[in-house]
């Protein structure tokens, strides 16, 4: 008899949702993404792609379609917030790519999303279904939508985000671990910021400053800039990709700060904030037919630039472990996969949060200490961009290739 081809139901169309469901596909599963917005336009400011997230969307065969927007920065370059001088420089087109084999990436979010949905197919996306609650028994899983409709499933993958129904319903409500911090995020069109000459080049920007930090680089084939401003406000709590922020309230906090950083935060309009949370690594991510993935499973802190990253590697492991499973093969396959990628999530989630201290150091001892430390930084980070997180697979758990 012909076996039956898994059905799996990903829950969230979002990177790490959609890599998936290319993924699964790729290995003969059959796939649906069900995403509570209703159409997939595409929200978000900038992400960076490092190459290990870089390989996870070749292997995904959508480069090609994101070569046209994406930009290759020269270099990465942190600079005193107050002096504007230079205290570390690091060749991101040409070192970087060689020694780690693919390039650094910045990029709209959306472009990622985009050409993920195309590669995809939109027929495989089910849109306005949010889902409410996942149940399951010894055979198969039942996912429940807030309109009252339901659908079956072989495996439920959970890659609904920061706020994971899918995570809630398993193991319970989440402690969010507050930081004490916001995020601003904006677009900013080049063409409003001709006057500030360091952006002729393409370049990676920290600025790095007593209690905040300021991260910028283009995006679009350099005709945004992105920019994501970290400030410390306890009474700012709300953790949402929706919620704006006031560009006269983020000035004022990056009072006295280098004029690139307040001449970018002067032309960014209305920018984005969201307050920033992590939460302690999960103990477990599967259970049963349900497993979870990019957010959902290891939300972490931005200051590593890995949320994205993370979720492809996620998306393309578990494709490959678990596309080939048979039906009855689900549970131990979902926790090879949680196996897997556990113990690297954790270290990024927790390096996440050192790094935001270390950013932010006042001037003094500990600053120039740090100042020092990041003349090493490509080998401290070649853990993590050097990673490739397919063939870091144990063979006897790596299945068979798409
Ligand atoms: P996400 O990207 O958060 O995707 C989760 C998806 O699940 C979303 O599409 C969401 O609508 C959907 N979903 C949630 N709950 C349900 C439910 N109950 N039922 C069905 N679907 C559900 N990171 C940055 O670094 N810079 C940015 O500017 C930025 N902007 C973002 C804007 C938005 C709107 C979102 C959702 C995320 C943004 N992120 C941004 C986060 C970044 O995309 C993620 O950290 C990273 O890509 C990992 O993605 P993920 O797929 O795990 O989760």
């Amino acid at each position: 008899m012909a076996r039956r081809r898994l059905r799996v139901a990903v829950v969230g169309g979002g990177i790490g949702g959609l890599a998936t469901a290319i993924g699964l596909r790729g290995h003969g599963a059959e796939v649906v993404v069900h995403e509570q917005a209703a159409e997939l336009t595409g929200q978000g400011a900038g992400i960076a792609i490092g190459a290990n997230g870089h390989r996870m969307l070749r292997e995904l065969g959508v480069t090609a379609a994101l070569e046209g927007s994406a930009v290759r920065p020269a270099r990465a370059e942190f600079r005193n917030w107050r002096t504007g001088r230079t205290m570390a420089l690091h060749q991101l087109a040409g070192s970087y790519e060689e020694r780690f084999g693919a390039p650094y990436w910045t990029v709209e979010r959306a472009a990622v999303q985009q050409a993920l949905l195309h590669e995809l197919g939109e027929a495989q996306v089910r849109p306005g279904a949010r889902v409410s609650a996942v149940e399951q028994s010894a055979d198969g899983a039942v996912i429940r939508f807030a309109d009252g409709s339901e659908a079956e499933a072989d495996a439920v993958v959970g890659a609904d985000g920061i706020h994971s129904a899918v995570r809630n319903g398993v193991f319970g409500p989440d402690d969010a671990v507050f930081s004490g911090t916001s995020g601003y995020r904006a677009l900013v069109p080049m063409e409003r910021l001709g006057h500030v000459r360091e952006l002729a080049e393409p370049v990676l920007w920290l600025w790095l400053g007593p209690g905040r930090h300021f991260i910028a680089y283009p995006v679009a084939d350099g005709t945004l800039l992105n920019f994501l401003a970290v400030v410390p406000d306890r009474e700012w709590t709300v953790e949402s990709w929706a919620t704006e922020g006031s560009a006269t309230e983020l000035l004022r906090a990056f009072e006295g700060w280098h004029p690139f950083v307040t001449e970018i935060i002067r032309a960014s309009g209305r920018p984005g904030r969201w307050a920033l949370y992590d939460r302690e690594p999960q103990r477990a991510w599967s259970s049963g037919r349900v497993t979870l993935l990019g957010d959902a499973a290891h939300p972490m802190l931005p200051h590593h630039g890995q949320g994205a990253n993370q979720a492809l590697e996620d998306a393309v492991v578990l494709a490959r472990i678990l596309g080939g499973a048979d039906t009855d093969e689900v549970e131990q396959a979902l926790r090879t996969y949680e196996l897997a990628r556990r113990p690297r999530t954790r270290l990024l989630q927790r390096g996440s949060r050192q790094n935001a201290t270390c950013f932010q150091l006042p001037d003094g001892p500990e600053a120039d200490a740090r100042n020092i430390r990041l003349a090493s930084l490509p080998d401290d980070l070649a853990w993590i961009h050097g990673h490739d997180a397919l063939t870091a697979l144990q063979p006897e758990t790596s299945g068979s290739s798409a």
